[in-house]
């Protein structure tokens, strides 16, 4: 099942995460991957979720970003 989506959340907290962590929506279930980007925020390859830009949030709800949880693999 999808026993990653009670892993953690993000909370605004860079420390939680790495550089290639996942994250997913827990509004809708997006994922985002660091090694992906985001082409609607024209986010590129290998930007860590920590370093998307202040303005970013999901890309299919507009959910905040403090709002999504980690995908712990
Ligand atoms: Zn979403």
């Amino acid at each position: 099942m999808r026993d990653e989506f009670f892993a953690g959340s993000y909370g605004g907290d860079a420390s939680k995460i790495a550089d290639n962590t996942r994250l997913e929506c827990k509004i809708c279930w997006y994922v985002y991957d660091p090694a992906v980007g985001d082409e609607y925020w024209q986010v590129p390859p290998g930007t860590p979720f920590a370093a998307l830009p202040d303005h970013w949030s999901c890309p299919e709800c507009d959910s905040d970003r403090n709002g999504f949880m980690v995908v712990d693999d």
